[in-house]
């Protein structure tokens, strides 16, 4: 694994700077006299689209011309290929579908292809990084080596790793990660003096990110992330296109579904109407030349009727939001501030919708679209000892452990602990002799191991074997600043301690967070009788292994009120066994309540029979 270089630089004139590398635009800042300012790009622009077009002729374009000649060359312009970034499959899924994952590693997934050529997501990334470095360096009159990137929320290891890649692809030494969110507070949390609870709320292109935050001290603590990683302003565009479409359609006989650039066509169209109803209540859009044969084609579309074909949409963000909400434990009156971040939340319905669940006017007075490059520079700023008293805290979305007995999750992180962490938990055999232990590492919400996500297996060689329950091996999990997470065993038996390590990201996709926290919402009752069936039944075991063992030890005894005693016990076994085979709780709880009494009876009589003038005689 690639660890972060936290060392400030030593040249004092080294700028390390901020890249919002978004899914739509992307943007640079840097700490200018103390203050984080945006640095524009060769076209003067703050933003720079995160598109790539190629010529027949192998030439490249990148940002705004990329992405204004995309009508004309629609085939062979890339957006939007931050959704491709990395898997979004846990390791293990990989693996467990080798066929299809050999495929992708051949290339039939995430790979564009343009023309005969095909590229892979981290190389039209670093073209987008090559262009903003260029563009920097030309502003600054600087060569620029160093970078902090920010990544959503919820981008998992594989997706964060590709970012890396990027860079260094780029020529740029990516020094820390930042979620997108967190470099948002940065932006508006420097003149904060008083603790204040934050909500972040992200809508770009094509992510939403919420965020529950807590500043206090030059401190800020993310108490909460959720979001989806598939929403955002494409989603609206798509249903101005589809609208569109009818309606030229039905009003115009006009067919703007005919070709590629028709189709991109429509969805600048889209695009740049969604941008003019913010603003106003009804926008025309005019169908150029190429699309109308000629003629003036022309409809009025309505911010109301743009609010009604994308109120499922809205709708969406509700409950990542809410659910940030309580696993923050902040009750919305409780927020102090609410962070816009995104070129969507200027739409009046996201708007309207944050002030709904929130009841709070939301904040914006940095631009929406630049705050996350504003942060990262921030970021970069303490990185490189510019800046002071600040310090960044993230937290953990889910929980994390390893499966035991009776393939139980037992939590060794629980969710929404700030990282970076480190946590141990001590463990047993379960078995008599065991030398080698297996350690299952999950991720995830629910009661049994099998309904949580499998980041890794690895197993515990040459244990020292040790009768069932005595071994003591400690499992320690470590997540550090970049969201990794890594899992090492010892058996504490052992002069040397053995050490296995795994490497994960705790940051599984939004959609796995999603997914996993809703099953532990509904299925909370069934899972926590289930764990308790489970548990009973793995105490009735040791119980029933605790009798053989004393009746086995107690020999042939001519003590009457032993071999009572063991009669008893052996017949509580006996309950307990049935009822272990019924399966009922309750009655394997009983069954064990009782055999334990028995156990205990048992095991006083063998003592009184071994040691009379003990039990008659205490000494004073
Ligand atoms: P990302 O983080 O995905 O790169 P941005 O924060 O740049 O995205 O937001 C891009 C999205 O914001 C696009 O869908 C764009 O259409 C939308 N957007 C930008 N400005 C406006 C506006 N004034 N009104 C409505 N939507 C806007
Ligand atoms: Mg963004």
């Amino acid at each position: 694994m690639d660890t972060p270089t936290d060392t400030p630089t030593d040249a004092p004139t080294e700028t390390i700077i901020g890249i919002d590398l978004g899914t739509t635009n992307s943007a640079v800042a840097y700490m200018k006299d103390g203050e984080s300012v945006i640095v524009p790009n060769m076209e003067g622009d703050a933003l720079t689209p995160s598109v790539v077009a190629f010529a027949e002729d192998d030439r490249r374009w990148v940002g705004r011309i990329a992405k204004t000649q995309a009508v004309a060359n629609p085939r062979r312009t890339i957006f939007s290929i931050k959704r491709r970034m990395g898997s979004t499959r846990t390791a293990r899924e990989e693996l467990l579908d080798v066929v299809s994952s050999i495929k992708r590693r051949m290339g039939t997934e995430n790979v564009v292809t343009v023309g005969n050529r095909t590229y892979t997501p981290v190389e039209i990334s670093a073209m987008i990084l090559e262009k903003l470095k260029a563009d920097t360096e030309a502003y600054l009159g600087k060569t620029i080596k160093r970078a902090v990137i920010t990544v959503p929320a919820y981008f998992n290891d594989s997706q964060r790793r590709a970012t890396r890649e990027a860079g260094a692809v780029a020529g740029l030494e990516v020094v820390r990660l930042v979620n997108e969110p967190t470099a948002a507070s940065l932006a508006y949390g420097l003149d904060i003096e008083k603790v204040h609870s934050i909500l972040v709320w992200d809508l770009g292109g094509g992510t939403f990110d919420v965020s529950v935050l807590e500043l206090g001290d030059g401190v800020f603590e993310v108490k909460a992330v959720n979001g989806n990683t598939k929403l955002g302003g494409d989603d609206y565009d798509q249903r101005l296109v589809e609208m569109l479409i009818e309606r030229f359609r039905d009003e115009w006989d006009v067919d703007l579904n005919q070709d590629a650039t028709a189709k991109r066509m429509t969805r600048q169209l889209a695009e740049q109407a969604k941008m003019r109803l913010t603003d106003d209540a009804e926008t025309r859009v005019v169908l150029p030349a190429y699309l109308s044969e000629g003629r003036r084609c022309a409809l009025t579309v309505t911010r109301d009727a743009f609010e009604q074909i994308t109120a499922d949409i809205t709708e969406r963000m509700v409950a990542p939001a809410e659910c940030a909400l309580s696993d923050a434990g902040i009750d919305p009156i409780a927020l102090d501030r609410v962070v816009l971040v995104g070129g969507m939340t200027r739409v009046p319905a996201v708007r309207a919708l944050v002030k709904r669940i929130t009841g709070i006017d939301p904040y914006g007075h940095i631009d929406p679209d630049k705050v996350v490059a504003l942060g990262a520079a921030i970021q970069a700023g303490v990185l490189a000892g510019q800046v002071h008293n600040v310090t960044l805290v993230d937290v953990t979305p889910l929980s994390l452990g390893i499966e035991t007995k009776g393939e139980l999750f037992t939590r060794i992180i629980h969710r929404n602990t700030p990282i970076p962490t480190t946590k141990s938990k001590l463990f047993t055999n379960a078995e008599d002799d065991q030398t080698v232990v297996e350690i299952h590492v999950l991720q995830g919400e629910r009661e049994l191991a099998p309904d949580n996500v499998t980041l890794d297996k690895f197993y515990l060689h040459d244990v020292e074997p040790q009768p069932r329950g005595e071994a003591r091996l400690e499992v320690w999990f470590d997540i550090d600043a970049n969201g990794m997470v890594h899992v090492s065993a010892v058996d504490l038996q052992q002069d040397t301690v053995k050490r296995i390590r795994i490497e994960a990201a705790c940051q599984p996709p939004a959609d796995v967070v999603e997914r996993m926290l809703a099953q532990s919402q509904e299925k909370m009752e069934s899972d926590q009788r289930k764990r308790q069936e489970i548990e009973a039944g793995i105490r009735g075991e040791n119980l029933i292994l605790a009798t053989e063992k004393l009746v086995g030890d107690m020999g042939e005894t001519p003590d009457e009120k032993v071999r009572q005693a063991a009669e008893a016990a052996e017949h509580g076994t006996a309950q307990v066994r049935d009822a272990m085979a019924d399966g009922r709780l309750e009655r394997i709880t009983s069954a064990n309540e009782t055999l334990e009494a028995q156990v205990k009876k048992l095991d006083l009589a063998i003592k009184a029979a071994a040691a009379p003038i003990m039990a008659q005689e205490p000494v004073a």
